[in-house]
């Protein structure tokens, strides 16, 4: 079964400062934290193992010692779960001490985890400068996803989507994304005791990037955090169990192939440029035929098997039977499957879900050409585990509190 996790968020209003207004060049005029704060100690998770290699070496350890210390220290972080350096006992006491005078081993904090009815947690997570994001974990049969975010908020602007609204938006840094996953291994209690169980029977088996932000505008540090996950004496995730959403940065493709290799989803959404340029802005920029041409090659690139395109059902703007067979006709030569995901509806929000019968015959039209067209059935709806909600409560909150505090003068 397929399952659901978006944003929920109002849309925002166009304004000059969105870089998908106007004829403004797409920039990524985001906030970005550097990975060392200037003082104190410097957090080890998110680096790659060169960068863990020359910070022991300027720590004062021997270079021809650094490679096997870092092998060391990975597999006690990435492998173990451990988070202090008093355990890592293949190490010398007073290489240990020098160890936690230098660095640290910091995840971002666990602020809020609801678990749902039906097994799906939501955990609100705080990080740098107090910004906050979601992570869900999704238990299914035969496997355990987690859906993570790449950004704060997002720069495009899709008139469905509730994340694009948000004003503030930063990049997560590589230890923010890696630690995302950390945290929810630390919940699922899945640090091996012996040795890692294989893929296919772990708890969290698979990571999506279909949290908030667009992954391809924060490239370095999701490809960096991404190479952590994989890293066979670590998490050691298959490629082929991570998925990256993009709305579609086609210069980024097909670095994604061949810097990341995972598996690739478009959220694709409508089959005219006319219909995609209002609901996935970015397609003023990078057109449907400019999007495919960069999407054929990636499943040789990357070695993938197929593409999963993303369709939001919005009652009456992209759910005809026109609309199904041109989406065929469209991704003709593309091994793909189409994944139909019903529109969560929003207070404010433009558009309407297809009806359950629309949904279905488009799946069937999409089904007889040869396609797997699953839909996504939402879930932990009583948490409100789609990306973003947790959030926005959260920020409803504050605001009536501030409300409050204006009117009562306090
Ligand atoms: N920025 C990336 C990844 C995050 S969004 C991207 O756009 O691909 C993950 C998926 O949820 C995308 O396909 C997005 O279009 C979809 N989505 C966003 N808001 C939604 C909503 N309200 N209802 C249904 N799907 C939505
Ligand atoms: Fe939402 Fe993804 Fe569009 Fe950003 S790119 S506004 S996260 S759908």
């Amino acid at each position: 079964m397929e399952t659901a996790f978006f944003s929920y968020m109002p849309v925002k209003p166009l304004s000059e400062s969105n870089p998908m207004d106007a004829k403004a060049p797409i920039t990524q005029d985001v906030l970005t934290i550097p990975r060392k704060l200037p003082d104190g100690p410097r957090n080890l998770i998110g680096l790659s193992r060169d960068q863990i290699r020359d910070a022991l070496i300027v720590a004062g350890t021997p270079e021809k010692q650094a490679k096997m210390r870092v092998g060391q220290i990975w597999q006690w972080i990435y492998h173990w779960g451990v988070r202090d350096f008093a355990l890592m006992t293949n190490l010398a006491k007073d290489y240990r001490a020098m160890l936690a005078d230098t660095f640290v081993i910091a995840l971002p904090e666990v602020v809020t985890r609801q678990v749902s009815d039906d097994g799906t947690r939501k955990y609100l997570v705080r990080i740098a400068g107090g910004h906050e994001v979601e992570v869900v974990y999704i238990p299914e049969t035969d496997r355990g996803t987690l859906c993570i975010s790449s950004q704060v908020g997002c720069t495009l602007t899709c008139s469905f989507c509730h994340t694009g609204t948000q004003k503030l938006v930063r990049n997560l840094t590589t230890a923010e994304i890696v630690g995302q996953i950390m945290v929810a291994r630390d919940d699922l209690g899945e640090w091996p005791e012996q040795g890692a169980p294989k893929d296919e029977t772990r708890l969290l088996s698979n990571i999506v990037l279909m949290g908030m932000g667009e992954p391809l505008y924060n490239f370095e540090n999701v490809r960096d955090a991404m190479k952590i996950a994989m890293d066979p004496e670590g998490i050691s995730l298959s490629r082929r169990r991570i998925t990256l959403s993009t709305s579609g940065v086609v210069p980024e493709i097909a670095r994604t192939a061949q810097e990341i290799g995972c598996q690739l989803a478009i959220s694709f959404h409508a089959t005219t440029d006319e219909v995609r340029d209002r609901l996935v802005p970015i397609n003023k920029r990078w057109p449907i035929a400019e999007l495919l041409d960069a999407l054929r090659d990636y499943p040789k690139v990357s070695n993938s098997e197929r593409i999963t395109f993303e369709y939001v059902m919005l009652d009456g703007v992209n759910d005809s039977d026109e609309d199904a067979q041109r989406l065929i006709n469209l991704i003709k030569g593309i091994p793909a499957k189409i994944n139909l995901i019903p529109f969560n509806e929003w207070p404010g929000a433009p558009y309407k879900r297809s009806s359950n019968n629309r949904i279905r015959k488009f799946a069937d039209i999409i089904y007889k050409a040869g396609y797997a067209s699953p839909i996504r059935t939402p879930r932990g709806e009583d948490i409100m585990a789609a990306c973003g909600q947790l959030k926005s409560a959260t920020e409803r909150a504050r605001k009536s509190k501030a409300q409050i505090a204006q009117e009562t003068g306090l």
